[in-house]
C-alpha cells in the first residue's frame, strides 16, 4: 500500500483554521512566542503549556501587544513528570513541541540537559500520539546535524547529516537535540502513517525578543552589546531569524509533504565577528561596545581554563560550519531573512526592552 499522508492542518486561505488547535509546548520561550504569534494570526487556536500556569498571564500580556489573544490557552505540564499532558492534548489537532531546556553554559552533567530533552519528547508525543492527535512537528536544531564530524570535512552540511554523539567536544546540548530527535523519529515510525511527524532545525536564532524573558540565544548578543567580550572568538554557526523559524513551524505543520521531513533552518553561515559586524554596521552608537576585532585562537583557549563557557567552545574554534538547506527552501518554499537584518532587530529589540 502507498503512502497516504493524513489530512493537511489547514493550508492558507482554509477557514477551517479556526476550528483547529495546535498546542504549543513551552510557550515563554523566545521562540515558542513568536510561533504562537504566527498561529494565531493564521487563524489557529493555541493552546500553550508552561511548567508553572503562574507564568501564563505574562505570556498573554506579551502575545497581547501584538495579536488577539481570545483563541489563547493555557496548560500546564512539565517535561520531566507525566501530570498534564493528557489534558494538554485534549482537542488538539496539532503540536508544536519546542520545550527543552537550552542554556548559554553547558552543566557539569549531561543529564540535567539530555533527560527533560528525550524523556519530555518521549511524553509529549506520546501523550499526542495516545490522543489521536493527527500532526506533530518537534524542534530539534543543528545540534542534531553538525557536531562531531572529523574536522577536515569540506562538504556542506544538509538533513542528510546526523552530529556523532559519542566524539570529544559534543556538548551536553548537542547530545540533548540529537538523543532527543532520534527518540521523536523512533516513536512517529511506530506510530505509523496516519501519524505526520516532521522535525525544524533552525540555526542560531536571532530576529526580534517580544518581552524581557529573553532566552539564551538572545544573552550573547545582549552580552556583545553590554561590552563584556574583548573580542569575537573564531566560531561560526548557521544563524536565522525567529521570523522564519515561526513560519517554518507552521510550515512543516501544514505541509503536504510525506511524513518525517527535516527542515535545515537557517539563512547563511556567520562567525561570531560577522554578527558584530552585522550590529555594527545597522546600529551605529547603540553598538559602540560591540567588539570589531577576533580573539586569537590561544587566548580563548587560555581563557577555557577557569571560563566553563569558553571551554565548551575550544573544540569549534576556527571550523566553517557550511550548510545546503535547498531542500528545506524548496520543499517549504522559503527564504530567508539575512543576518545583516536578524541581528540588528535582535539588537534593537534588547535596546527598546531597556536591557541593555
Ligand atoms: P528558551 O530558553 O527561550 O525556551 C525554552 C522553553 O523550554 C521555555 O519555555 C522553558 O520553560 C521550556 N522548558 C525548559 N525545561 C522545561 C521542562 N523541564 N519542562 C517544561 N518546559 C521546559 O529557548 P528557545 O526559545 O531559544 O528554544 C526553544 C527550542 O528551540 C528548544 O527546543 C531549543 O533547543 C530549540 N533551538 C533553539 C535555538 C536558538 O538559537 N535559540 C537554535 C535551535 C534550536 P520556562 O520558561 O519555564 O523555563
Amino acid at each position: 500500500m502507498g503512502y497516504a499522508p493524513p489530512d493537511i492542518i489547514a493550508p492558507a486561505g482554509d477557514e477551517s483554521r479556526l476550528t483547529k488547535t495546535v498546542l504549543i509546548t513551552g510557550i515563554s520561550g523566545f521562540i515558542a512566542k513568536h510561533c504562537a504569534l504566527e498561529m494565531l494570526a493564521s487563524g489557529y487556536r493555541v493552546r500553550g503549556t508552561v511548567r508553572d500556569l503562574s507564568k501564563a498571564e505574562s505570556v498573554r500580556t506579551t502575545l497581547a501587544a501584538h495579536a488577539d489573544t481570545e483563541r489563547l490557552d493555557f496548560a500546564e505540564a512539565d517535561l520531566l513528570a507525566d501530570n498534564g499532558w493528557a489534558a494538554a492534548m485534549q482537542g488538539v489537532d496539532g503540536v508544536l513541541h519546542l520545550a527543552s531546556p537550552f542554556p548559554l553554559i553547558q552543566p557539569a552533567d549531561p543529564d540535567e540537559l539530555v533527560r527533560p530533552a528525550v524523556e519530555g519528547t518521549r511524553r509529549v508525543l506520546g501523550a499526542a500520539i495516545h490522543a489521536g492527535v493527527g500532526r506533530f512537528v518537534q524542534t530539534s536544531s543543528v545540534a542534531a546535524i553538525l557536531a562531531g564530524h572529523p574536522r577536515e570535512r569540506e562538504a556542506p552540511y544538509t538533513e542528510a547529516d546526523w552530529t556523532i554523539v559519542d566524539r570529544p567536544g559534543v556538548t551536553a546540548y548537542e547530545r540533548s537535540k540529537t538523543l532527543a530527535e532520534r527518540e521523536g523519529r523512533a516513536m512517529a515510525t511506530e506510530a505509523g502513517p496516519s501519524f505526520h511527524y516532521s522535525t525544524v532545525n533552525p540555526g542560531f536564532v536571532l530576529g526580534p525578543a517580544l518581552d524581557t524573558d529573553v532566552g539564551a540565544s538572545a544573552d550573547l548578543v545582549l552580552m556583545m552589546l553590554r561590552g563584556k567580550y574583548p573580542g569575537m572568538p573564531r566560531l561560526s554557526f548557521p544563524v536565522v531569524d525567529v521570523r522564519d523559524v515561526a513560519k517554518a513551524h507552521r510550515l512543516a505543520l501544514e505541509t503536504s509533504q510525506p511524513s518525517g521531513g527535516r527542515y535545515l533552518v537557517a539563512s547563511e553561515p556567520a562567525w561570531m565577528i560577522d554578527i558584530a559586524r552585522a550590529l555594527r554596521a545597522r546600529l551605529g552608537e547603540g553598538a559602540r561596545k560591540v567588539p570589531n576585532r577576533e580573539l586569537p585562537d590561544f587566548v580563548v583557549k587560555m581563557v577555557a581554563l577557569f571560563d566553563p563557557a569558553a571551554r565548551a567552545s575550544v573544540p569549534k574554534l576556527g571550523l566553517h560550519t557550511r550548510f545546503d538547506n535547498s531542500q528545506t527552501r524548496k520543499a517549504l518554499g522559503m527564504d530567508f531573512i539575512p543576518l545583516s537584518e536578524s541581528a540588528p532587530a535582535l539588537a534593537r529589540s534588547l535596546i527598546a526592552l531597556g536591557l541593555v
